[in-house]
């Protein structure tokens, strides 16, 4: 998506640790006419899907979907990050493995709200590793909901996540993918 690698070109900062940093628009100021123009994208792209839940991960992964959630017409759930150690039969619990914070957390979403009548558009702001994503779709898949794709702002194409998960089958639409990025010179190199 030209608009959003653009966007990345003008206001991205790359970060040693293969990080960039998109703080100024994506996730921590929010450009809330961007994230329209991109959930318009994932609703033409996946115009052929039933799509009829959007499930993101807290905490940057919310924003985006939920303005995703409006233009599909569909209800936005989001996996909470848990502390408690003691988790209930009512939750779909995983854990997953934070590429920023480099550590590993409970992620759980309610029994009550996701089940086989489900066709989910899985969104979220980054793919690195692709554990956030792994984790989202073992939870839909346990409760029998159908992974219909995975909707992803910037991918890091040099981080095996998206390729992977293509591997398997699942289809993965990336707005922009990175290629390459060098943190000396600050170039950014997007697949075509
Ligand atoms: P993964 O689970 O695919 O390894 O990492 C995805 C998660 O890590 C995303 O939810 C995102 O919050 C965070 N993340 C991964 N790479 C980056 C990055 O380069 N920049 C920022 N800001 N967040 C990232």
């Amino acid at each position: 998506m030209k608009l959003l690698e653009e966007r990345i070109r003008k206001d991205g900062r790359v970060k040693e640790g293969n990080v960039l940093k998109v703080d100024s628009f994506l996730n921590h100021q929010m450009d809330m006419e961007l994230f329209e123009e991109m959930a318009k994208q994932w609703k033409a792209d996946f115009a052929d899907c039933p799509i009829n839940k959007i499930l993101t991960i807290e905490a940057s992964g919310i924003a985006i979907a939920a303005i995703v959630g409006r233009v599909f017409n569909a209800p936005v759930l989001f996996a909470k990050k848990s502390r408690s150690v003691n988790i209930d039969g009512s939750v779909y619990c995983v854990e997953v493995e934070s590429f920023t914070h480099k550590n590993t957390s409970k992620v759980i979403v309610s029994k009550k709200f996701i089940g086989p009548e489900d066709y989910v558009l899985i969104v979220d702001d980054f793919m690195a590793n692709g554990c956030a994503c792994a984790g989202l779709i073992q939870i839909c898949e346990t409760a029998g909901a159908t992974v219909e794709g995975v909707g992803i702002a910037i991918e890091k194409g040099f981080q095996p996540g998206g390729d992977a998960l293509r591997a398997k089958g699942y289809r993965v639409d990336s707005l922009a993918i990175v290629d390459s990025m060098d943190p000396e010179t600050g170039e950014i190199v997007f697949r075509s």
